[in-house]
């Protein structure tokens, strides 16, 4: 019998998200479930957001989670490399291939080119972007700019009428006409392939019989299905796991729920209640059971339990499972044990003693200084948030530009806070000392004094800070989604001075 192959395959484009866990352990679940292979492969195509340090991350969270792989790019395995950029030329001979057999073609269209094509599409309510204009080009049309030097991208002939229908083990038969369907790029201008391309060539090339991921990439499929036959290749059997939602019911999202995986661990969840909570999302295990070692979820796994809608990420509900493995998991010297690895251990004091030398006028004085670093939910108050009188939307503007800020950095360093927190304070024309560091220094400690805001961030880690963050705009009564997008357009324009004045 053929050897049950499943995998994750994660962009290392940003933090560690908790969905790449829940994804993981149900495909980790049905190899081991069916004596097979779990793979871990890291697609790494998009130039301008993959970073080596989000790729560690992704290792360093999947271990935390006690998540190990068969085979990917830190150990290989027979069908390596696992890293998508090593991959290059394999994808460029598949594309080629393609051209070659007439089912995609090179489209030489400009930026002006695509741009005009999109403006014409949404006037017309067409939902295709891209007119297929390069699609019939000659032989000597296309050497003739080949000649020239000009750029191009290489397109799937996408059918013009029909539809593609697959069946997809946990939703069932889903169809969706070619109509629906652009002309896909799949070599883009600079060699590189595009997520679908490299995705599909590469779960072949890898022999993953079982593709399971998140509820997002079904739209996709179609899309994976003509390559699939574009290549005369055997198809994987698809399941689409339900989505992880947020208290709006919408997926969720870094920008509102706190993602990282990182800062579950940071906050103090033990790894073991988070798989067993992640599990139950989206499942509804044998005897409606809700605590489960992983081992006896993987023995009685059964794809026909995953749910078909959205599943409800519960922070609450984690808090409970997790004091229930505190309580019926740990004895007392392994609680120690594990909250002794948590913060309190020498490596975790010895950043705070620099902070507090000169500070205290008695040992006590330390708790007072640090509370904020072993407790996740801060007092906030009107008082302490809206300096100065600033306005609720002002100051919840401020604290979701400045989460906008950070996140163009994959590290958070002191430095980077502070270089931040100056941009703020341009972009609002806001006060540096009287308004923007006293708004952050409250939302970060929870308080009007305490420990070098700068030096305290680190400590405290980015997703902790980003949580803070969430915590402190809902504090004020949220941010529309209208109101983050018109934040993201004034922030093009580099100026937010007007909510000040509001
Ligand atoms: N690279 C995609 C991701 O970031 C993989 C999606 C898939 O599993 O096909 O999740």
């Amino acid at each position: 019998m053929k050897e049950i192959r499943t995998r994750i395959a994660p962009s290392p484009t940003g933090d560690p998200h908790v969905g790449t866990i829940y994804i993981a352990l149900f495909n980790l679940a049905f190899a081991k479930k069916n004596n097979g292979k779990f793979i871990l492969r890291i697609e790494d195509t998009d130039q301008t957001r993959s970073h080596s340090t989000y790729e560690k991350n992704i290792f360093k969270s999947l271990k935390w989670a006690n998540i190990h792989w068969d085979e990917g790019p830190d150990i290989s395995g027979p069908y390596g490399p696992y890293r998508q950029s090593e991959r290059l030329e394999i994808y460029k001979k598949y594309a080629f291939q393609l051209v070659e057999q007439d089912k995609a073609y090179k489209c030489f269209a400009t930026k002006e080119e695509l741009k005009e094509m999109r403006e014409v599409a949404m006037k017309t309510g067409s939902r295709i972007g891209y007119d297929r204009r390069y699609r019939n080009l000659s032989k000597e049309e296309i050497k003739k700019r080949e000649d020239q030097n000009q750029n191009y991208v290489i397109r799937l002939k996408v059918p013009l009428s029909g539809e593609c229908t697959f069946e997809d083990e946990i939703k069932g038969t889903i169809t969706t006409p070619f109509a629906d369907i652009d002309d896909q790029v799949l070599l883009k201008s600079d060699g590189f392939p595009t997520y679908h391309l490299a995705n599909i060539v590469d779960d072949h090339l890898m022999k993953i019989t079982h593709v399971i991921r998140g509820d997002e990439w079904i739209s996709s499929t179609p899309k994976h299905i003509l390559l699939y036959d574009a290549f005369g290749w055997e198809k994987p059997t698809f399941m689409h796991m339900p989505l992880l939602c947020g208290k709006d019911g919408k997926k969720l999202s870094k920008r509102k729920n706190p993602t990282s995986t990182f800062f579950y661990k940071d906050s103090g969840f033990l790894s073991d209640a988070l798989i067993n909570f992640l599990t139950l999302m989206g499942y509804s295990s044998i005897d409606e059971k809700e605590f489960y070692s992983f081992d006896s979820f993987i023995k009685n796994f059964d794809v026909k339990r995953i749910g078909k809608s959205a599943a409800f990420f519960d922070i609450k509900k984690l808090e409970w499972i997790n004091q229930q493995y505190i309580i019926n998991s740990l004895s007392e010297k392994q609680l120690l044990e594990k909250l002794k690895n948590w913060q309190f251990n020498d490596d975790f004091f010895e950043k705070l003693i620099p902070l507090c030398h000169t500070r205290m006028k008695k040992f006590s004085d330390f708790i007072e200084l640090f509370d904020f670093l072993f407790i996740n939910n801060l007092n906030y108050s009107d008082e302490l948030l809206l300096v100065k009188n600033i306005s609720k939307e002002a100051a919840s503007s401020i604290l979701h530009v400045m989460m906008i800020l950070l996140e163009k950095y994959d590290t958070l360093t002191s430095e980077v806070f502070e270089k931040c927190s100056f941009e703020i304070s341009d972009l609002f024309k806001a006060h540096h000392k009287k308004i923007i560091m006293p708004l952050l220094f409250a939302t970060i400690q929870g308080k009007k004094f305490g420990p070098p805001l700068f030096k305290s961030v680190p400590i405290l880690g980015r997703d902790r800070v980003r949580a803070r963050f969430l915590n402190a705009i809902e504090f004020l009564g949220g941010l529309s989604n209208k109101k983050s997008s018109s934040l993201k357009s004034m922030l093009e324009k580099k100026d937010l001075s007007e909510i000040m004045n509001k």
